[in-house]
């Protein structure tokens, strides 16, 4: 009898260690699905009601600049500030500060160099991706993006530009998709005034971060049909 309880227990034991690792294995690959590569238009953060504030090293350029790279789940979920023990670490991305101050400029106020923005951004979102990227793959990686999706260029050569008049969505739209060969999603606010107007453009990256994909699933939120694209 003994022999008997003695030889299940064994047994037990022994599968519970060969399902352990799937398990882990399956947790792991789950935390997040892709990530949402967004990119904010000065001009349409500055023209609100709340105003902003020039960063330290002054007025950016007339770009779009990047606001975050953010994992997300297919089901339109996401985790955020999953780490503590990974603060944002200046010294890790020095090689990339000046890169970030021109394609990644703090437009909130009070004016700051940029640092308190990409930490946040580290912070909530970036460290949720480490199964994949580190700090300095997460600043390099989007940094990458910037340049590679160039969507003042394709907005420009599409006839669409920074002056303040009105483009229907459709050709926003379009244009992005057929220069960077994926739909984006794109986020309207309002001008002092109350007109719907480009605000962020929303791409989607695999989850290995090593490229464009389409989106899995869309945020939510409306623009018009017509939307103005003001000048910076
Ligand atoms: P808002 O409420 O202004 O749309 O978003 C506030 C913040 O919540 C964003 O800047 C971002 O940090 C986070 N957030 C909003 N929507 C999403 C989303 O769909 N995915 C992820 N990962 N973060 C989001
Ligand atoms: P999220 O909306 O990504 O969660 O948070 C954005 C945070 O970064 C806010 O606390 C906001 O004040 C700060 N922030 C600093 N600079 C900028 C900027 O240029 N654009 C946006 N959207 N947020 C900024």
């Amino acid at each position: 009898m003994k022999l008997l309880q003695a030889s299940l227990c064994l047994i037990s034991l022994i599968s519970l260690l060969l399902v352990l690792p799937s398990i882990f294995a399956a947790s792991s690959s789950e935390d997040f699905d892709f990530f949402y590569f967004v990119q904010q238009w000065p001009g349409s953060y500055c023209d609100t009601q709340k105003s902003c504030c020039y960063p330290t090293s002054g007025k950016p350029a007339a770009d779009f600049g990047i606001h975050g790279l953010w994992p997300n789940y297919k089901d339109g979920t996401y985790p955020s500030n999953c780490d503590a023990t990974k603060p944002f670490d200046s010294s890790t991305i020095s090689d990339l500060v000046s890169s970030m101050k021109r394609n990644w400029p703090t437009l909130a106020c009070p004016s700051g160099s940029g640092e308190a923005f990409w930490e946040h951004e580290w912070e909530k979102h970036g460290t949720c991706s480490q199964s994949v990227i580190n700090q300095h793959e997460y600043f390099q990686t989007s940094l990458g993006l910037k340049q590679k999706t160039n969507l003042l260029g394709a907005l420009t050569k599409a006839g669409i530009n920074p002056d303040g008049n009105s483009y229907s969505l459709e050709s926003i739209r379009g244009s992005i998709k057929a220069s960077t060969g994926f739909t984006p999603w794109i986020e309207c606010n309002r001008d002092g005034s109350g007109n719907s107007q480009l605000y962020q453009v929303y791409l989607c990256v695999d989850r290995s971060a090593s490229g464009l994909i389409e989106c899995p699933v869309f945020p939510h939120g409306k623009c018009g049909a017509q939307i103005e694209f003001p000048s910076f």
